[in-house]
């Protein structure tokens, strides 16, 4: 309904994103979290946060700033955040005791209209929702952080949500200007996590083999794949590498088949070879220098965002 409202169920990094997100599409947002203090504390660093944005010129959305901060409220009180929403986003600690425990508070007062979507990483959403009278409403968003800048978001219904709640789902994270992909069904660590371990093992097994340094080893993706892979995926990259895809196949199939065959088996991210890809890379960025690095990173992905954008 127009009336209606989204809530954000925990306003912490992630929660704070969603709320801004949201707002910079005109929607109203109720914040909620279970510490009084921490809604204040959110309330105020996404007002910083869009005014420097707007400063910057790299706020979302069409609205000014100012009208994008008065859109978005906060409340510790549940029935509150819950009543009169239509979406609510989940973004609450990732363990599941926590989960289950709010989403049974929620269960008893959610309306059938609204949406119960989590942020979580790792749960599938079978394991989150089983127990819920309202399961058939659940469905995972799974966001990329930071996902102010990152639009990429995985939707992943459980067995028995309802194909609206789904397609419902899919229409407004495209309405807020993410960029979101369907899973058919859940699998574990959704799609994008199985892409990044696959990609994680191998680069350990290189490093473990002695054959590349983590410098290297890194340099190969931003320097490499990773510039292609900001406007190309891998499948559509070998499409355009040969005459289509089939060409492609019939050219690389058996020596790709070939170079994967001496891949070494699935390796536990342990022991000596993680104490030396940590040693390396603490020596190309200090523990203390993580979050100037991490600033860096948003601010990198914020231009890349706006080149995106532009193409
Ligand atoms: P966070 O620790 O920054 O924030 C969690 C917030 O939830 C805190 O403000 C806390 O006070 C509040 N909270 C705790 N229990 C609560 C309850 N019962 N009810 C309401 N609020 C409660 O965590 P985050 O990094 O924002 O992660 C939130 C979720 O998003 C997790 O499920 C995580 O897996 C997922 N996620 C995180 C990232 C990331 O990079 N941080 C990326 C994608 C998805």
């Amino acid at each position: 309904s127009s009336n209606g409202h989204i809530g954000i169920l925990g306003s912490g990094l992630i929660g704070r994103s969603w709320a801004m997100i949201f707002a910079s599409a005109g929607y109203k947002v109720i914040i909620y979290d279970i510490v009084a203090e921490q809604v204040t504390s959110a309330l105020e660093d996404i007002k910083k946060q869009l005014l420097t944005c707007a400063k910057d010129g790299t706020i979302r959305g069409k609205l000014p700033a100012e009208q994008q901060v008065s859109l978005i409220e906060g409340t510790h009180v549940l029935e509150k955040v819950v009543e009169n929403a239509v979406f609510l986003q989940e973004c609450i600690p990732e363990r599941l005791d926590l989960k289950h425990e709010l989403y049974r508070n929620v269960d008893v007062i959610i309306n059938k209209q609204t949406i119960l979507s989590s942020s979580t990483s790792t749960f599938l959403p079978s394991v989150l929702s089983k127990d819920l009278t309202c399961k058939s409403q659940f469905i995972v968003s799974h966001p990329v952080n930071p996902p102010y800048y990152v639009p990429l978001v995985e939707v992943v219904p459980a067995p028995w949500t309802d194909s609206k709640v789904l397609e419902t789902t899919l229409s407004l994270m495209k309405t807020i200007g993410q960029s979101p992909v369907k899973l058919n069904r859940e699998v574990p660590g959704f799609a994008l996590n199985r892409i990044q371990y696959a990609i994680i093992n191998e680069c350990f097994n290189l490093v473990e083999d002695g054959v590349v340094n983590v410098e290297d080893i890194d340099k190969v993706m931003t320097d490499g794949l990773g510039m292609r892979y900001a406007f190309l995926g891998p499948l559509e990259t070998a499409h355009l590498n040969a005459e289509g895809f089939k060409n492609y196949c019939s050219r690389y199939s058996e020596s790709m088949f070939n170079v994967c065959k001496t891949f070494k088996p699935i390796p536990k991210i342990t022991g000596p070879t993680a104490d030396n890809i940590a040693e390396q890379l603490e020596k190309i960025t200090p523990i203390d220098k993580l979050p100037d690095k991490r600033i860096w990173r948003d601010l990198s992905l914020m231009k890349l965002s706006q080149l995106k954008k532009n193409n």
